[in-house]
């Protein structure tokens, strides 16, 4: 989740990049501990990104194939292929090929911060949670509070105080959280953020019995078979996901976040209201200075509609 947006002096800001992806390079242009970085295939712009950033860079960069498809045993052979490729990459920068042992224990460490933070969600507002998930993919932590670890649920994340409400779309950039604060301010309460910054997007639980026998294999199953991801293809599991989720939380609409220029979301705006029998909301995400002012007028006319 890159900090803020870019300047507009920034190269490449023109038309035809999506706002996120701009952003993304300025945040990592701006790491200067980085020893490297790591891109994946996710959507061309992504891909072209990887490649300005290895022309442009001093530092390694590795780009990641991620295979859309998801159903085919050469599928997950390629993301093996391509995490075994990563692991030879880091290994060259000065990285240490952990045995089983190690990536069991490394895997456990990091599962256990993951259930923290989901068991966290009840006592934290949407914003706060989304806050929290970012700041455990910067630092591979979760560090609760006193209130999140001891007090019971708040109203705000039991959806009591507002009508509850879906987040879906791309990733998140730290300017946007405003848009959390915009949804309580008229009404309404995000109940579930299914953004690719969210909770969506973090794995599966891992399996005590196959983490201990075969953690590589486990580690492959929990990301790349039960991540729902709206590139996949076909992209069932995440109509799947975001259907379960709904209901479990009694979602009553959603509001649906576009990137200016990202094709990839989209493409599944319609789709995705043609799936669902609530209302949604598809707001259109670019820099432009009117955006706060145009996006809080619609989420008010949209909770009005809900109330
Ligand atoms: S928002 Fe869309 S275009 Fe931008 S990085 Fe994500 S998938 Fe790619």
């Amino acid at each position: 989740m890159p900090d803020t947006g870019a300047p507009a002096a920034v190269p490449g800001a023109a038309a035809g990049v999506c706002p996120y992806t701009i952003s993304f390079m300025h945040a990592a242009e701006q790491l200067t501990t980085a020893t490297a970085m790591v891109f994946t295939t996710l959507c061309d712009q992504m891909r072209r990104t990887a490649e300005v950033a290895a022309k442009n860079s001093n530092v390694p960069v590795f780009l990641f194939n991620l295979p859309a498809t998801c159903s085919s045993t050469t599928a997950r052979d390629l993301y093996v292929h391509e995490l075994r490729r990563l692991g030879r990459f880091l290994v060259d920068i000065g990285g240490k090929l952990p045995g089983p042992d190690e990536l069991a224990r490394v895997m456990t460490q990091y599962a256990t911060q993951r259930r923290r933070l989901r068991d966290a969600r009840i006592r934290l507002s949407g914003r706060e949670f989304s806050e929290a998930i970012a700041q455990f993919h910067r630092t591979g932590a979760f560090t609760p509070d006193t209130r999140t670890e001891s007090q019971p649920r708040t109203p705000a994340a039991d959806c009591e105080s507002g009508v509850p409400l879906a987040l879906v779309g791309g990733p998140m950039r730290r300017q946007d959280l405003v848009l959390f604060d915009l949804i309580e301010n008229a009404g309404g309460q995000v109940c579930l953020d299914a953004t690719t910054t969210g909770e969506r997007t973090l794995p599966d639980r891992f399996d005590p019995q196959r983490l201990t026998e075969d953690p590589f294999d486990e580690l492959v199953r929990a990301y790349f078979d039960s991540i729902p991801g709206i590139f996949r293809r076909p992209n069932n599991a995440f109509y799947d996901w975001l259907d379960a989720a709904l209901t479990a939380r009694n979602v009553r609409g959603i509001i649906f976040r576009n990137y200016l220029w990202c094709d990839l979301w989209r493409a599944e705006l319609q789709r995705l209201k043609t799936r669902v029998d609530i209302p949604v909301l598809g707001l259109d995400v670019s820099d432009e200075s009117d955006t706060i002012a145009r996006t809080t007028t619609r989420v008010q006319a949209f909770l009005e509609l809900l109330s």
